[in-house]
């Protein structure tokens, strides 16, 4: 076997279809969020990120930078072991406090990244009940999905957000088997709503236990940033709310908040959880204060669904073609995989708007776009400018316009 060979010809054939990765090098400039500098060749230049997931700009927020100063200065870098062998530093303890009174469950338990936090508990749950039946949105995210493989227990598919579809897959079965349904609050790529309540219904009268995956929405929907679920008045309900601190909480790991009794079976049982270092204390502090300041703080949220109403709006009336949809994610399609990739290098070269293409398997082949991401920081004079430059780059790739 020619090993190298074999790298650099895959590689090749994901670089003929368009779909090669690039990774922007980004400088990201703390204060000044959206404006980054951006490293390509022996240039630097200015951008506008439009594509982050630093929702609310959590991530430059002063509280948050300063809780994670005062808590280097008090306990230093890293953790310095797992949750079970010196790892568990004061601060992880208040974290998962906070995230109980967050989503107000008895219990929470942190994961180095919500990713980690989806496999983590889908294969320790899925695996160790007995005879698990896991039935899963077609459109959950391949954390979810890698968790729910992991586990080896049997999984069906419902075909996205189709209540009488998931129905009939749990009719089929006994009363008694145990289950699982898992799904998510925000689809992040359409930026479409899971049913949560029509879900939490379906599950109490067949008995299943419910996984909602609320990355793409704590800290912005419901009142203290609870999520859709606090949103619709059922977060009590939700047997397990998952959750990143990445997005709108502006800094990196995961969680999960249930039952006092679920939380201690997969703090007891989840590889992904035992055997690894813990958070640096400094990331648990930074998280608790971008939580802890949006569960009183309204502007950031009510900046945030504004800018992303009147982003829509301008796309539309451009003739922009926006996926129609009522969270804070303004999805632009481009069908194609090559022509994506083009207009973003277009946005980035001529206008020095950053934003990244989403290919395939990202999306379906054909549902090629671009993922456009208002804050309340993208200020009307930014969100003018991208309109334009948006409208040029359609223009000059002649790409096609909303009917
Ligand atoms: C980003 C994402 C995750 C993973 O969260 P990280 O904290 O970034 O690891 C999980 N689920 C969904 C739907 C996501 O988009």
């Amino acid at each position: 076997m020619d090993y190298e060979r074999f790298f650099a010809e895959t590689l090749g054939g994901l670089k003929s279809e368009g779909r090669y990765r690039v990774f922007a090098d980004l400088e990201r400039k703390a204060g000044q969020f959206p404006l980054a500098n951006n490293y390509r060749g022996d240039k630097v230049e200015e951008v506008t990120v439009w594509c982050s997931n630093d929702y609310l700009g959590m991530g430059q927020n002063p509280k948050v930078i300063s809780a994670m100063k005062d808590a280097i200065a008090r306990v230093g870098a890293g953790a310095g072991g797992t949750r079970n062998i010196s790892g568990t530093n004061h601060y992880h303890v208040l974290l998962e406090r906070e995230l109980c009174y967050l989503h107000r469950t008895e219990a929470a338990l942190l994961f180095n990244s919500g990713f980690m936090a989806n496999e983590a508990t889908l294969s320790t749950l899925g695996s160790r009940l007995p005879n698990c039946l896991l039935l899963s949105d077609e459109m959950n995210h391949a954390s979810m999905i890698q968790g729910i493989r992991f586990s080896r227990a049997e999984k069906k598919i419902f075909r996205h957000n189709d209540l009488a579809h998931l129905e009939e897959l749990l009719k089929q079965e006994e009363p008694g088997r145990p289950k699982i349904i898992v799904f998510e609050s925000v689809y992040s790529m359409d930026g479409d709503f899971g049913p949560i309540p029509e879900i939490v219904d379906l599950a109490k009268r067949y008995n299943a236990l419910t996984f909602l995956d609320e990355v793409h929405a704590v800290g912005m929907y419901g009142d203290r940033g609870g999520g859709v679920a606090e949103r619709e008045g059922v977060m009590e309900q939700v047997d397990i709310i998952q959750g990143t601190l990445a997005k709108a909480f502006g800094t990196i790991g995961g969680y999960i908040a249930a039952s006092e009794n679920l939380v201690d079976f997969v703090r007891s049982f989840a590889t992904g959880f035992i055997f690894t270092t813990s958070l640096p204390p400094a990331i648990a502090a930074g998280a608790f204060a971008a939580i802890h300041h949006l569960k009183h703080s309204t502007a950031e949220r009510e900046g945030l669904f504004s800018q992303s109403a009147r982003l829509k709006r301008l796309f539309g009336e451009a003739g922009i073609p926006v996926l129609p949809g009522d969270s804070h994610i303004v999805p632009v399609m481009v069908g194609d995989a090559k022509l994506c990739k083009q207009a973003s290098d277009e946005l980035l070269t001529r206008h020095r708007i950053y934003v990244q293409p989403i290919n395939y398997p990202t999306v379906p082949r054909g549902e090629e776009r671009l993922r456009f991401t208002p804050s309340p920081l993208h200020t009307d004079a930014m969100m003018d400018r991208l309109v334009d430059a948006v409208v040029d780059v359609w223009g000059r790739l002649n790409i096609k316009k909303a009917a």
